[in-house]
């Protein structure tokens, strides 16, 4: 991790940034151009929603000298949600994540053991008291008093407990941390729960997903750093901007949905056409999230799910994933929404129009796809200017 904190965003003119010296690296922001820092917060803030002067506040906060401090806990999972994080290609996210954040303690990325690591963890809790973010991984065992993960002789439920009681706020980041996951599946044996059933009197932000797409993670710390406060939220705790659109609604094969071509097993004729993966078991149209607007790593367009021919699995559903079987269909609550389309023919202007829906919803899904498109652009040049050594 970068060393140079201590320096970082003192002495910077943001606003004179946008005139010149927009191409000097930000110190202790791992080369980060201060232009680049702007284009990729305006682009979390196009993703959320955001007005554009968002974004400048953003990456204001981003670079300024203190950092939030974080508390990392891992319960019953993979660890897959730190390595989407982690192994991420593009590199704003290892770069800004370690940079705009000061990750004091991780149970897995620690460079400590035992109980040095355990100490050093009370010591920053206590320093930082009602000050730090504390996010959880990992579903956690109510079973039998939770014995089935414990750490230094502590359970997963008094762990979450200890460390929630001083947080200023608690991410739950994954499927797992959120509504228990894979291990909650039936006949949940160690009884596996969220991380919000273990702390119910606090506001537990979710960002499920297996593993979540780790833009919607960092834009939901930006969020937090700048504002103070927890993104605008849906009934399920997950922040709206993430988790606020059908992807059976803005996916690339839905038009093949309508038309009624499908995939009928895999390696058909219509899954090689890339026809709806609706009857091999697609969970898209019960699933709300935005991976087909912003998909996984920097492989370009498509890259998700349904973009691969994979049918959409439900990962970011409490009701769907790993409790609802592989094959099974999907709930439709609109066949074909033929409202939510512009009239053939109709005129510009013409009033309130069923395709004002549409429209609307081009205008968001033009702003969000710019959102991912700035931010995607970011780690493009990286890669371009690591391959030919180009500043
Ligand atoms: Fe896309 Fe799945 Fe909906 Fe078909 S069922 S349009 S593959 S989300």
């Amino acid at each position: 991790m970068d060393v140079t904190h201590a320096t970082r965003g003192q002495d910077i003119d943001f606003d004179a940034c946008l005139r010149e010296g927009a191409d000097e690296p930000l110190p202790g922001l791992g080369g980060i151009t201060r232009r680049s820092l702007f284009k990729f917060c305006a682009g979390v803030a196009a993703t959320m929603g955001l007005p554009a002067g968002a974004g400048i506040s953003m990456a204001k906060a981003a670079a300024a000298p203190s950092r939030p401090p974080v508390i990392w806990l891992h319960g019953q999972e993979c660890t897959g949600c730190t390595e989407s994080l982690l192994r991420s290609y593009h590199p704003t996210l290892e770069t800004l994540l370690l940079d705009v954040i000061s990750l004091d303690y991780h149970d897995t990325l620690c460079v400590g053991a035992g109980k040095q690591a355990l100490d050093y963890k009370h010591q920053m809790m206590e320093k930082h008291k009602g000050k730090y973010v504390l996010v959880t991984e990992g579903g956690t065992p109510t079973k039998n008093n939770g014995i089935y993960c414990q750490v230094g002789g502590k359970t997963q439920m008094e762990l979450v407990r200890e460390a929630a009681e001083g947080a200023a706020a608690i991410i739950a980041i994954g499927s797992c941390a959120s509504w228990g996951g894979i291990q909650a599946a039936d006949p949940n044996p160690t009884g596996a729960v969220g991380t919000h059933e273990i702390i119910p009197d606090k506001t537990v932000i979710n960002v499920p997903g297996c593993p979540p797409n780790p833009y919607n993670f960092l834009s939901t710390v930006l969020y937090l750093l700048t504002f103070k406060r927890p993104p605008e939220l849906d009934e399920k705790n997950r922040p709206k901007f993430a988790y606020g659109r059908l992807i059976h609604e803005n996916c690339e094969r839905r038009a093949h949905f309508d038309a009624g071509r499908f995939a009928l097993e895999f390696g058909d004729a219509g899954h090689r056409q890339g026809f709806c993966l609706y009857k091999i078991g697609c969970k898209g149209p019960e699933t709300y999230a935005n991976c087909p607007a912003i998909g996984f790593g920097d492989v370009g367009e498509g890259a998700w799910p349904v973009g691969t021919g994979h049918p959409c699995f439900g990962c970011t559903e409490k009701e769907t994933a790993f409790r609802k079987p592989i094959h099974a269909l999907a709930q439709v609550a609109t066949y074909t929404p033929p409202t939510a389309f512009p009239e053939v023919g109709a005129q510009k202007g013409e009033g309130v129009s069923p395709g004002a829906a549409a429209v609307v919803g081009g205008a968001i899904g033009v702003a969000v796809g710019a959102g991912a498109v700035l931010m995607k652009q970011m780690g493009e040049k990286k890669k371009d200017s690591e391959g030919t050594g180009a500043a």
